[in-house]
């Protein structure tokens, strides 16, 4: 579904991303672990197109993504959840979600959006619960799920995620984790991508192992778990 082949990725003249490949097949949870700086974040807005500075291929479902910007990556059928979350705080949680599906409202698809609207806050009841307030005053556990939901929005067929984790109390990592357990069984592809590595190889069916910029380690998620390097590197244990 999605094919990378000896990717680079510029920040002016400095390569942070130095000759990377991975697949991701339709119905895979693939996971990306690596140290702060590795270059997952690079990788994932190079996918998205919000870095462009790339040589290399990115290809989606065959077609390449070089030069699309990113609503038309959207529009193809891969959805952002960011690191950080990045909901808009002073508008309600309906309103979020709603933003995640402008690339359809063009389409008119008022009565299927208002749908899956319905198909998020099934997902996550307490979005349904908190829709008119400011997404702002949601806890990071519910601003990710919210994040989440606004990348649904858009009926990605690939969700790729920047550190979901990230913040978050152990209670509520296991429930995003679950969630995206969920949507995988419902057939959705998905790319995530942690630094909290035990957790998310776990779920994963095959895994990358990213270092300053390059692949270092691939294999399923279970043969990542039990990998020496990457026990004593991401796990820390002996
Ligand atoms: P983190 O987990 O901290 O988000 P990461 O694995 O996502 O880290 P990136 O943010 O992709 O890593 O960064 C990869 C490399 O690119 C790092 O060396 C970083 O310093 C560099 N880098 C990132 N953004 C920029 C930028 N805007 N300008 C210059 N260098 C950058």
């Amino acid at each position: 579904m999605l094919q990378i082949k000896n990717l680079r990725c510029y920040y002016g003249r400095i390569m942070a991303i130095k000759g990377v490949s991975i697949s991701v097949r339709r119905g895979e949870l693939i996971t990306l672990i690596g140290a702060n700086g590795s270059g997952k974040s690079t990788l994932l807005m190079s996918i998205c197109g919000l870095l462009s500075a790339w040589k290399g291929e990115i290809a989606f479902e065959d077609a390449s993504l070089k030069g699309m910007d990113p609503p038309a990556i959207v529009r193809k059928g891969i959805s952002l959840v960011p690191e950080g979350r990045q909901v808009f705080a002073p508008l309600s949680v309906l309103d979020n979600l709603k933003l995640g599906a402008y690339t359809r409202y063009r389409r008119k698809e008022h009565t299927e959006i208002n749908r899956d609207i319905g198909r998020i806050t099934d997902l996550f009841p307490i979005l349904g619960h908190r829709a008119a307030q400011p997404a702002g005053t949601l806890s990071g556990g519910e601003q990710q799920m919210l994040a989440i939901g606004r990348a649904l929005m858009a009926r990605p067929r690939l969700l790729a995620l920047d550190e979901p984790s990230m913040g978050l109390a152990p209670i509520m990592v296991e429930k995003i984790l679950d969630t995206l357990v969920r949507l995988k069984e419902e057939g959705l592809t998905i790319l995530l991508i942690e630094q909290n590595a035990q957790a998310a190889l776990k779920i994963a069916d095959r895994g990358y192992v990213l270092e300053t910029g390059k692949i270092v380690l691939e294999g399923t998620g279970g043969d990542l778990l039990s990998d020496v390097e990457v026990k004593r590197a991401y796990l820390g244990k002996d």
